[in-house]
């Protein structure tokens, strides 16, 4: 009481003096960037052609001229000739360790045939002759028939070793028959809890997919990665995230070894983004994890780190029937997929979680997994109140219209990986035909829930698929195979516009973080992160963003990237 009382005095103080003596001196400027096309994402739109910035945050935002009467004697001052200024991207569902580990190891991702992803493999294990397996990840479950590779494959390509592959989407691997044997897993092995080992018809052996949970019954004997590695891959994925004006992210599933590698890069002053984990929760435990989380909560607060999400996985994916639906799959009748918990264990997880104050990051694919949490996000709000958590759904690839309306009434964030939202092969080979066209109408429906009100936010899941924010939002405005030759939108109606996909990956970003009034948007006082971009993106034809360049980024006006082209 009496320190409050002395403090309010002291302030009265000051303020009387600065009153006294006239204005407070005019802050200097460090930087000064002039003639731009400043999309600040501030609240009504304002456009502006100047920045100023001190101290690492933006001091002024507005007209070249009253920008540069902030221009002090060690200012420097930016040009940019009409270029385009952002704030710089979240990406709200990013894996940035785990990727770039995969970067060094058997990477197979963006390889577009069988044929290659057999070739990389063995180029792979010819070049590194001394691994006692060969480890990676990162095929196409497209490329092979019902997403379904053979052992007999791999064996032809690493008949010395043990191989075992992740797909691109984490959900399914691929072992080889060295592999199997070692894991002992034969015709005789039941399908583990969550999981299931793909079968030859006729005989029941295993054919070399794992699916889920069946992984483990191999990954366990797979050399652990060290935490070297993690912290090298934390550098390779830094370098890419930054490449793509990324200088935030929401980190999707984290476990300690991951946690370890952004701590020591955020002791060493290298964490060039600003980091929210989400905390793996090991769902089996139920409730009895949220102490433990706590902890790991507690450990992990650094200068750019927090861990104070928790990430809970509700199923699977679509398109090897593990993703959970409403309605069963019309290739499998009576089979609707498995959610990995049982309603009545999420809700009090859910429950659990949001009164020890964890923003819960739910990953869910089909629509009984979307309304399961969605439901449990309700069963939390009515036992613990429904306070500004800001849970959130990632994937969200089918949404029953009746729960579209839902994310905006329960507050609850939708965190669209928008790069998926075309019709490549994952859709036309393996979604639509065990969807059927009814449901697939609501695949992917980004702009049904924008049009709600709802807050939408950008995640883009790598390394499943590209980091590139802007790519994502060039399909989210189009439909369309951002690589491919013009053609008809998918799903048209769901295509949304710049502006939405724009602070999807700003300002929305930055609310899901809880971060809203200190960044995301080019305001005076909040945060200098931005990125400069080669061109207008408001200027262009929609399917020209995915081409657009960024050729810097600044984090609290630091420099993280320049394109080595950009000399201004
Ligand atoms: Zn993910």
């Amino acid at each position: 009481m009496k320190n409050t009382r002395i403090l309010r005095l002291a302030l009265m103080t000051a303020v009387v003096l600065i009153a006294a003596c006239g204005r407070p001196p005019v802050e200097r400027a460090d930087l000064i960037l002039t003639n731009a096309v400043v999309a600040t994402m501030a609240a009504n739109g304002p456009r502006a052609e100047a920045l100023a910035i001190a101290h690492g945050k933006i001091i002024f935002s507005g007209e070249n001229s009253r920008a540069l009467k902030l221009r002090g004697g060690s200012t420097r001052v930016v040009d940019l000739g009409g270029r385009m200024v952002l704030p710089a991207f979240q990406d709200s569902h990013v894996h940035l360790v785990t990727g770039g580990v995969e970067l060094g190891l058997c990477d197979l991702n963006g390889l577009r045939t069988k044929e290659e992803v057999l070739a990389k493999i063995r180029q792979y294990a010819a070049a590194n002759p001394g691994l006692a397996w060969v480890t990676g990840g990162g095929w196409d479950l497209p490329l092979f028939p019902q997403a379904n590779p053979r052992k007999e494959d791999l064996d032809a390509v690493v008949p010395d070793r043990p191989a075992f592959l992740n797909s691109a989407d984490g959900h399914s691997a691929w072992a080889n028959s060295r592999a199997l044997a070692l894991a002992g897993v034969t015709r005789d092995t039941p399908d583990p809890a969550g999981g299931r080992i793909e079968r030859d018809p006729k005989s029941g052996a295993p054919t070399g997919t794992l699916r889920e949970s069946a992984a483990s019954l191999v990954e366990h004997l797979v050399p652990g990665i060290k935490p070297g590695d993690y912290i090298k891959g934390l550098r390779a994925g830094l370098a890419l995230a930054n490449r793509f004006g990324i200088v935030s992210i929401i980190e999707a599933s984290a476990n300690p070894e991951i946690l370890d590698a952004y701590a020591a890069l955020d002791r060493s002053g290298e964490l060039s983004v600003r980091v929210e984990a989400s905390l793996y929760v090991d769902t089996d435990r139920g409730v009895s994890e949220v102490g433990r989380l706590a902890g790991l909560r507690r450990r992990y607060a650094g200068k750019r780190l927090r861990a104070t999400m928790a990430k809970i996985f509700a199923d699977g994916v679509m398109e090897p029937h593990t993703a959970a639906l409403l309605e069963p799959y019309i290739d499998r009748p009576g089979d609707r997929g498995t959610p990995l918990l049982e309603p009545e264990a999420f809700n009090a997880l859910a429950r659990a979680l949001d009164l020890a104050g964890f923003q819960i990051h739910v990953h869910a694919i089909g629509d009984r997994a979307v309304r399961m949490s969605l439901d449990a996000f309700a069963a939390a709000g009515r036992a613990n109140g429904f306070r500004d958590m800001r849970h959130h759904i990632a994937h969200l690839e089918l949404i029953d219209p009746a729960d579209i309306p839902r994310f905006k009434r329960l507050g609850v964030a939708a965190n669209f990986q928008a790069l998926w939202a075309y019709a490549d092969t994952y859709i036309t080979d393996l979604t639509l035909p065990i969807l059927g066209p009814g449901r697939s109408r609501w695949l992917y429906p980004i702009g049904s829930v924008a049009r709600t009100g709802a807050v939408i936010v950008g995640g883009s899941d790598w390394s499943v698929s590209s980091m590139d924010p802007l790519q994502a939002i060039q399909v989210a405005l189009t439909r369309r195979d951002p690589d491919g030759p013009p053609g008809e939108a998918w799903n048209p109606e769901e295509r949304v516009d710049l502006a939405t996909m724009l602070r999807a990956y700003t300002v929305n970003g930055a609310w899901l973080s809880h971060d809203e009034t200190s960044r995301g948007s080019l305001e005076a006082g909040k945060a200098a992160d931005l990125i400069v971009l080669d061109r207008n993106l408001f200027a262009i034809p929609a399917s020209e963003i995915g081409r657009a360049r960024v050729l810097l980024t600044l984090l609290e006006g630091r420099e993280v990237f320049r394109d080595p082209s950009f000399k201004n």
